[in-house]
């Protein structure tokens, strides 16, 4: 019987995306940073709410609206809950959410650093025949795949497509295309154990994938 270790990576962001935008202090177009907090506003029954981003240059003011004069009946039940709890771990989530950025911005600058962390969900370590890395991620991400798995396999990326090749690195529920593209929760990747030299990688360890 063959044993298998399995092995979950949790990819955290570490930069939120940040959106180009005419700034009316300083001029030009200049990259916006999400400040972390909040606004929520009553207008008679209807609400706005806005992400409060600064130029990184000058500090001016941009409001990324969230929702626009919308009745309280039809708001996320989480989302308002956030904001008028002001939340600041759920307020700061907000600002990776790049497909509601998306709406207010068309120039967006996207960072692939990130947090990894691994722990062993079942098996030995230190003896395994066949590897499944299981990835969490919970924020949007920028990070590549082929990066993440060259970087704390310490292989290079075209080390990573040969073995995939080979069919000695299986990736599912997806296709090859997905190793140029973002990291996504729910990801699993197989691997022989005799793929690369530094399987300790594979269990241990936190780190920090460089930008
Ligand atoms: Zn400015």
């Amino acid at each position: 019987m063959s044993s298998i270790l399995h092995v979950q990576w949790t990819v955290t962001p570490l930069i939120a995306p940040r959106p180009w935008l005419t700034c009316g202090r300083c001029g030009g177009i200049k990259p916006f940073q999400s400040s972390g907090k909040a606004r929520l506003n009553a207008n008679g029954k209807r609400l706005d709410a806005w992400l409060i981003y600064k130029c990184t240059d000058c500090d001016a003011s941009w409001n990324r609206p969230l929702f626009e004069r919308r009745n309280v009946r039809e708001i996320d039940a989480g989302l308002l809950q956030t904001l008028q709890a002001n939340d600041r771990q759920r307020i700061e989530a907000i600002a990776f959410d790049i497909e509601g950025l998306r709406r207010s911005a068309t120039r967006i600058e996207e960072f692939p650093e990130a947090h990894v962390t691994k722990r062993v969900l079942a098996g030995n370590p230190a003896a395994f025949e066949r590897a499944r890395i299981a990835l969490s991620v919970s924020l949007p991400c920028a990070l590549r795949l082929d990066r993440l798995l060259a970087v704390e396999l310490g292989v290079s990326r075209t080390r990573i497509q040969q073995l995939h090749a080979a069919e000695r690195l299986r990736l599912s529920p997806v296709g090859a295309r997905a190793f140029r593209r973002p990291v996504r929760d729910g990801m699993a990747v197989d691997l022989d154990a005799d793929s690369t030299d530094r399987l300790a990688g594979l269990s241990t360890g936190v780190s920090v994938q460089p930008g």
